[in-house]
């Protein structure tokens, strides 16, 4: 989709630290890091987010989790544990319009308390 970073992350027109790709989704790490590991996972199809997933996309965000797992064992914390967020509209904090999950770990996270 024009206009869309991380559409021109998949296409290689903006550079990023890919961690994995397939059919389906594309990973790399995030350039603010918010935890020693923290990758993010795309789907290859744009969509804004989970609000915007149609009947057809269920399966890939379902598939987004298996690639998480592959990620987090190929990055060595698959055991110390990992967290997977999805930021969703505006209260979220959500700042890029391209469904993605953020894989965090490598440290004992905080907890999800206010
Ligand atoms: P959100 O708040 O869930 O939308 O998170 C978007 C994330 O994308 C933030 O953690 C940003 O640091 C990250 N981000 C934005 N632009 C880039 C980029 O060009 N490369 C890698 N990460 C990015």
């Amino acid at each position: 989709m024009d206009n869309c970073i991380f559409c021109k992350i998949i296409e290689g027109s903006i550079p990023s630290k890919k961690v994995y790709e397939d059919d389906r989704v594309f990973a790399f790490h995030d350039i603010q890091p918010q935890a020693p590991v923290h990758i993010l996972i795309i789907p290859k199809k744009h969509f804004a987010s989970l609000n915007d997933a149609g009947e057809d996309d269920w399966d890939t965000i379902g598939y987004i989790h298996k690639a998480a797992k592959q990620i987090a064992k190929e990055q060595g914390v698959a055991e110390s544990g990992y967290r997977i967020v999805n930021n969703c509209g505006p209260d979220s904090g959500q700042i890029v319009f391209h469904l993605h999950m953020h894989l965090l770990a490598g440290e004992k996270l905080a907890g999800l308390g206010r």
